[in-house]
């Protein structure tokens, strides 16, 4: 008799099901940071500083001097689904946060050691908090602080053997795609100071990214990339229709990137950075007309009203979709074939100077 007997349907234990559903919020170092930067950006923080340790393998901290966070939400901080942003799904369709779905510090408890220090205006003294791996707070004691909040993650993915392991391996690699990532926010976020530092070895400690908090995106680009980079850029201010624009910088057609590295693109929309490989692929195709040696450099957002796109799409939100995205693609490539045309190809190269 070859029948299998029907297995029986049992709970997950709840210490797995945490497990499962963090890893799909938290895929990598450079997720885990976007997070609690994302978070730094939603507290109103006008300086963030994010440090690593070996890289972020040993640990990564984000401290900023937003908000802070009010001793009433200790408890439930890091609870699952817990949020101050979002209370109703309608909210989404006007959503300004970075945040909403509450899940980030639960995720980033179940993968790590996660502990917070955090004062409000409203305080004299900061509080240290410390988390299991459920988000349930086990240790709170005072300590000294400036407004603000710092979140520190300790061995992230260490109690998910096969990731701990390919986080170690590819470690160079998830930092490269940080750094990139960290860029993206250097040059959106306006008027906000960014410092990136990495310690290795015997503390020795090196900085990575420090911007100025310029209001301009042309100064942070400056900061980013250099301004030799930045005189080989030609602004653009595309209007796709009545409420949608794309405003940014795109490479004067002589002055492309002889790589096709992702990290010289960088999309937004309404500020918020997003993987928009369809814009990317048309932007490099029309490129190609006016010069077919190299690869634009790319920084364009998108602003377009909070109801006509959804950023409810994958968990780690980098993916969006428009109402409309037949129409912005086709009025976009009108826009840039005309940009990139052989008769508008005369841009004075000194444009800037
Ligand atoms: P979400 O950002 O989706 O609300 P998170 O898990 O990232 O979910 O954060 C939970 C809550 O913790 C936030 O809604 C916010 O109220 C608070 N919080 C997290 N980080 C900070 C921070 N750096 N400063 C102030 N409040 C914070
Ligand atoms: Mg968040």
């Amino acid at each position: 008799d070859k029948s299998v007997d029907s297995p029986t349907i049992r709970a997950i234990n709840k210490g797995v099901v945490h497990r499962i559903c963090a890893g799909q919020v938290i895929l990598d170092l450079s997720s885990a940071v976007k997070e609690l930067v994302e978070n730094s950006l939603d507290a109103g923080a006008t300086c963030i500083e994010i440090s690593l340790k070996e890289y972020g393998e040993e640990r990564f901290q984000v401290i900023d001097n937003g908000c802070g966070i009010s001793p009433n939400n200790f408890k439930v901080l890091a609870l699952k689904h817990h949020t101050s942003k979002l209370a109703d799904f309608p909210d989404l369709q006007s959503l300004t946060t970075f945040g909403f779905r509450g899940e980030a510090l639960s995720s980033l408890c179940a993968l790590g050691d996660l502990t917070v220090e955090t004062r409000t205006k409203n305080e004299l003294v900061a509080t240290h908090l410390t988390f299991d791996h459920s988000g349930q707070l086990t240790d709170e004691r005072k300590t000294a602080r400036q407004i603000g909040t710092s979140v520190t993650v300790k061995k992230l993915f260490s109690n998910l053997p096969v990731r701990s392991k390919e986080f170690h391996r590819n470690i160079r690699k998830e930092y490269g795609k940080l750094i990139s990532l960290l860029n993206a926010y250097a040059l959106i976020a306006k008027g906000v100071r960014l410092v990136c530092s990495n310690t290795t070895g015997k503390n020795v400690k090196s900085v990575v990214l420090k911007t100025q908090g310029s209001g301009s995106l042309k100064d942070n680009i400056i900061t980013v990339f250099g301004m030799s980079t930045f005189t080989c850029l030609e602004p653009v201010n595309i209007c796709i229709s009545d409420n949608c624009k794309v405003d940014g910088f795109l490479s004067k057609s002589g002055h492309g990137s002889g790589r096709n590295l992702g990290d010289r693109q960088f999309f937004f929309v309404n500020g918020r950075p997003v993987d928009m490989p369809k814009v990317s692929k048309l932007v490099n195709e029309l490129y190609k007309g006016a010069n077919s040696r190299q690869y634009p450099i790319a920084i364009m957002n998108f602003t377009v009203p909070t109801r006509a796109c959804d950023v409810n799409v994958t968990p780690d939100k980098r993916k969006i979709f428009f109402s409309d995205e037949g129409s912005i693609l086709q009025s976009l490539r009108e826009a840039l074939e005309k940009i990139y045309s052989p008769s508008h190809v005369s841009y004075s190269v000194n444009r800037f100077a």
